[in-house]
């Protein structure tokens, strides 16, 4: 058996759940709001990161269009550079447009930039188109004017002017085509030095050959060759001029375009950057909210457990246990068997669940505790009765358990006997109360006993007009009812001034009392049966009498208190004279209303503590119990007198008998068994009738004809 270890909780079960209830909703509340939290938190990182990824997607879409577009624009550049043409140069300016679309703002600046560079290179190329033009035309104005000379400068002049040009005119052509159209700064920066460098010479050397020239118009030939080479340097000069500024102009768009590209890596790289440190950030969250999620659910599923705990702690455990405990008691209130230690032990285990639990099942444990108590004083109560010996002691036990057990102090009980019209009061608690109780000489002029229900004066105060206390006292009478028929009355008595909360008290105990009334019935009830069962076997019905068998029962315990006082038992066989002629002369029914009337006289005639005991037949015989020496024959002379005398009235008939009796003393001698004194006596009748009837015969040994009893 367990022993109660812990404090018991002061809480009720009610109270724990309550405390349970709450305590798991603010969990679950609370949970569920962070739940609910991070799960639109998850929702909205889901969201981040569909944008940094679009974003993501976007950037590297216009990453590569301007990269693309920057190359186009590169490439289509170096076309332009080469062929100045027109489509290529507004292919370049649609590109440099659409890139405003795909470059992030900050950087149109220098898109505006590059567009304008641009739009000077066009300039620029422009010229260079139109200069470039004056070097075939000073190119043919050399050539012409070198023909003139072949014409008008015959022999060696001609010879000695000729190759200088020829020789300058190629020396410029190659250098222009090497330097000017090679597309490079520096050689066009050479070749510029070196045109004019052999420019100058040229003109020099015409110069001094112009010194010596014999004619005016040879003069103004050679000086007109000069200007055209002077023109061919100019135009050369102008070409390599421009054609600087527009490398110039593509260095600058080149190197724009390369920072635009830069920029827009840079940018896209910056972008992406953000988008993954958005996207990183997304997942991050998101792992946290379903680490929190989990977290969560953890902690749901830890309450769960503890609920489940605690109820079981609390709830399943302690009735299983209960029930455990209400089986036991069960078999043991079931097993209609002596109380053994192990009743106690399950009782003792009962009150130790009461004590351990002060909640719910404690209460109807509580509640079974004092349910079993009752039953158990009431099954101990009724064993009790049965095993009492008479009504007498029954209602003792019952008035004891009203007294000390359900503290009502004051009642009547009264008892109707079958065949008896009469009731009477078998206890009185006060006793002094008994003088003035009623008589009830016709038990039916009790209201309970006639109507077989409850009668109480707090229903009506003048339900029953014999109750003798109305004015100090109240009565609830309850009808002691067994088969149907009223075998008594218990009256319950109360001061009148009881307050309501006694009066209801009170009504409690008369309920538990009535339980005890009810068990006490059927043994009453059975005592009754008995009794008369009893009176049956050992009287005679026709006179009242005791009969033989009676005798035969009572007789050991006699003749030891004779034996122990050391006394005398006088024994009279008494013995109708010729009765037989009653019973043939007015009929058996008269005999027998002689013998029930001899009956009377013969118990008339003796002292009440002495037997008269129907023998057999019209013989009776007469016990007189401690008889002085003599007493016996005058007693029995003082019924033969009597009967002599008794005038019997039968069948309207006046019969006058006599009486034989034999007279016989016990003991005889000292080892005299009593059937044989009373043998002896029947002796002294046969004597008495053989000397003529109506006479007394003392037994003595001379009348002893038989060699031993
Ligand atoms: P004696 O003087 O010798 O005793 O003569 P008696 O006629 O009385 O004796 P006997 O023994 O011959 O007769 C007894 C009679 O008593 C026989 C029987 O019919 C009658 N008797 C016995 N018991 C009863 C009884 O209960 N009622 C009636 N009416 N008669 C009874
Ligand atoms: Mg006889
Ligand atoms: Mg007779």
């Amino acid at each position: 058996m367990k022993t109660p270890s812990a404090q018991p909780s002061p809480l009720t079960l009610q109270e724990r759940m309550r405390a349970l209830i709450i305590f798991s909703t603010t969990i679950v509340l609370i949970v569920g709001i962070f739940g609910f939290w991070k799960i639109r938190q998850f929702h909205l990182h889901h969201l981040d990161i569909q944008t940094s990824s679009a974003k993501l997607q976007n950037n590297l879409q216009q990453n590569f269009t301007a990269t693309r577009v920057l190359g186009n624009i590169r490439s289509n550049l170096q076309l332009y550079m080469q062929s100045a043409d027109d489509g290529v140069l507004s292919i370049i300016r649609n590109d440099a447009q659409t890139l405003r679309n795909t470059l992030p703002t900050e950087l149109h600046q220098e898109l505006n930039h590059l567009q304008e560079i641009i739009n000077i290179l066009a300039i620029r190329m422009k010229s260079l188109q139109k200069n470039n033009g004056q070097i075939p035309q000073a190119e043919q104005a050399i050539a012409d004017t070198m023909r003139q000379i072949i014409t008008n400068f015959p022999g060696k002049l001609g010879q000695e002017i000729f190759p200088i040009a020829s020789k300058a005119r190629l020396a410029h052509q190659q250098i222009y085509v090497e330097s000017i159209i090679s597309g490079q700064i520096d050689p066009i920066k050479e070749g510029q030095l070196q045109i004019a460098k052999a420019i100058e010479e040229v003109d020099k050397k015409l110069g001094a050959i112009t010194a010596h020239l014999p004619s005016a118009q040879q003069e103004n030939i050679v000086a007109k060759l000069q200007d055209n080479f002077y023109w061919l340097d100019e135009a050369s000069s102008t070409v390599a001029a421009i054609r600087l500024t527009t490398l110039e102009t593509e260095i600058e768009i080149v190197t724009t375009l390369h920072k635009l590209k830069n920029a827009v890596a840079q940018d896209s790289l910056d972008r992406n950057k953000a988008s993954f440190s958005l996207m990183e950030n997304g997942m991050d969250m998101a792992q946290q909210n379903i680490l929190f999620l989990v977290v969560g659910l953890l902690v749901l599923a830890l309450l769960f457990i503890v609920i489940s705990l605690i109820i079981s702690k609390n709830l399943i455990l302690p009735l299983v246990d209960f029930v455990a405990l209400l089986r036991n008691l069960s078999r043991m209130m079931t097993g209609q068997r002596e109380k053994s230690s192990a009743d106690d032990s399950h009782l003792q285990h009962l009150s130790t669940f009461i004590n351990k639990r002060r909640d719910e099942i404690g209460e109807v444990a509580l509640a079974i505790k004092e349910m079993l108590t009752n039953m158990q004083s009431i099954s101990f109560f009724r064993q009790t009765i049965e095993a009492d010996e008479s009504t007498e002691e029954i209602y003792k036990r019952l008035a004891r358990i009203f007294t000390d057990k359900l503290d009502l102090k004051m009642f009547v009980i009264y008892e109707k006997l079958r065949g008896h019209e009469s009731m009477e009061h078998v206890y009185c608690q006060p006793t002094e109360l008994t003088g003035e109780l009623p008589e009830f000489a016709m038990a039916n002029s009790c209201r309970a006993k006639r109507t077989g229900a409850i009668v109480t004066s707090y229903d009506d105060q003048h339900i029953c007009n014999i109750y003798p206390f109305p004015d100090c006292l109240d009565h609830y009478c309850v009808p002691m009812i067994v088969g149907g028929h009223v075998i008594g009355v218990v009256q319950f008595l109360f001061r009148k001034e009881m307050s309501a909360k006694e009066k209801s008290k009170a009504s409690g105990r008369i309920a538990e009392a009535q339980n005890f009334i009810a068990e006490t019935l059927p043994v009453l009830q059975s005592k009754h049966l008995a009794a008369e069962m009893e009176e049956m076997a050992t009287k005679d019905q026709l006179t009242g009498l005791f009969n033989r068998r009676y005798l035969e029962t009572s007789l050991d315990q006699m003749v030891a208190g004779i034996r122990r006082r050391g006394t005398t038992l006088g024994i009279l066989m008494c013995d109708l004279d010729y009765f037989k002629q009653v019973n043939d002369s007015y009929g058996h029914d008269a005999g027998d209303a002689v013998l029930s009337q001899l009956a009377s006289v013969l118990i008339n005639a003796v002292r009440s503590s002495d037997l008269v005991i129907r023998f057999g037949g019209e013989e009776f015989l007469i016990l007189l119990v401690d008889c002085d020496p003599g007493m016996s024959v005058s007693l029995a002379e003082n019924i033969r007198k009597s009967v002599e005398d008794y005038k019997f009235q039968a069948v309207g008939q006046t019969i006058q008998k006599t009486t034989s009796i034999g007279i016989a003393e016990f003991p005889f001698t000292e080892n005299q068994g009593i059937w044989e004194a009373i043998k002896f006596a029947d002796v002294a009748l046969y004597k008495a009738k053989d000397s003529g009837r109506n006479r007394v015969e003392v037994f003595d040994q001379t009348m002893w004809k038989e060699a031993a009893y």
